[in-house]
């Protein structure tokens, strides 16, 4: 495959990451994950601004304004000759002798990305996922979109272990997200949701799902709820990039509800895949 690094195309075999490359040796960078329709991507504006919010974050800055990268995305999902999947990129602080303080000299930032085919499906997990629920251990950002990921891996690791899909994180008792998801609980029709705070990534899929409850209008909760909650809530479901909605019907050993995807998580899902048809057709 071909992938970019910097304001080139390489092979994928080319692409070579210096050994002080503080995004390697710091986790010292951003990425952002989109999803490819028809050669297209989806919601790209609201990705863009949440890149420059968290290189904003990070005092980093971007190699190219955004136009410019936009161009070289478009130009990688090209040459890929990709129509349906995912492109992924990232922008580190550069490559310098390791010291922890930012570079004292202007350096260059490394940016690299590449692409994952994967075709559209309409329901990824027809019958929903299990989660396991986990201590969230991560730092006091996690708004931001950095490459140190390390407390989302060990839940995810932890959870796949424990012979579940994923994890719903929390933080004494508070419920936040997932390691690659935000989370919804639904109760007696209100869809409620971690607020957009420090403790949550602000999900693309979760603000576009926010926005199609307010068109179907079903009432919306952007609050903090507790893991008791959770667990006697009527419906759970998790939203991404990757699964955009996908019910959650057993934590641990609870069957969530009756222990079947619900008819909020449903009607969401299907307004999502319509609003896709209509983004392929644009
Ligand atoms: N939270 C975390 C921790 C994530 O890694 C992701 C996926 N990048 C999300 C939420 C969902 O974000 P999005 O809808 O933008 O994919």
């Amino acid at each position: 495959s071909v992938i970019l690094y910097n304001d080139s195309f390489l092979m994928r075999e080319q692409g070579k990451v210096d050994m002080e490359d503080r995004g390697y040796q710091f986790g010292d960078g951003i990425y952002e994950a989109l999803r490819v329709y028809n050669g297209k991507m989806f919601l790209l504006d609201l990705h863009m601004k949440r890149l420059e919010r968290s290189a904003r974050e990070l005092r980093l800055d971007l190699p190219y304004d955004t136009p410019h990268l936009v161009d070289r995305l478009k130009t990688l999902i090209q040459k890929n000759e990709m129509n349906d999947g995912y492109v992924y990129f990232q922008v580190t602080r550069g490559a310098i002798a390791r010291k922890h303080r930012f570079p004292e000299k202007k350096i260059d930032c490394v940016l690299t990305g590449s692409v994952e085919a994967t075709p559209r499906d309409e329901d990824l997990h027809p019958d929903g996922i299990k989660v396991s629920l986990l201590d969230d251990i991560r730092w006091l950002r996690c708004d931001i979109k950095t490459l140190n990921l390390l407390g989302n891996v060990l839940a995810n690791q932890e959870a796949y272990e424990k012979g579940a899909d994923d994890a719903i994180l929390h933080r004494g008792g508070i419920v936040t997200e997932g390691t690659t998801c935000n989370v919804f609980m639904v109760k007696d029709g209100t869809l409620i949701t971690h607020l957009a705070d420090h403790f949550i990534l602000n999900g693309i899929t979760r603000l576009f799902v926010l926005g199609l409850a307010e068109q179907l209008g079903i009432p919306v909760e952007e609050r903090t709820f507790t893991t008791e909650e959770l667990l006697n809530a009527d419906e759970v479901f998790i939203t991404s990039t990757g699964v955009r909605v996908c019910p959650v019907t057993k934590i641990d050993e609870h069957p969530v509800g009756d222990g079947r995807p619900g008819p909020v998580s449903q009607q969401l899902l299907d307004a999502f895949n319509r609003a896709i048809v209509k983004f392929i057709a644009e």
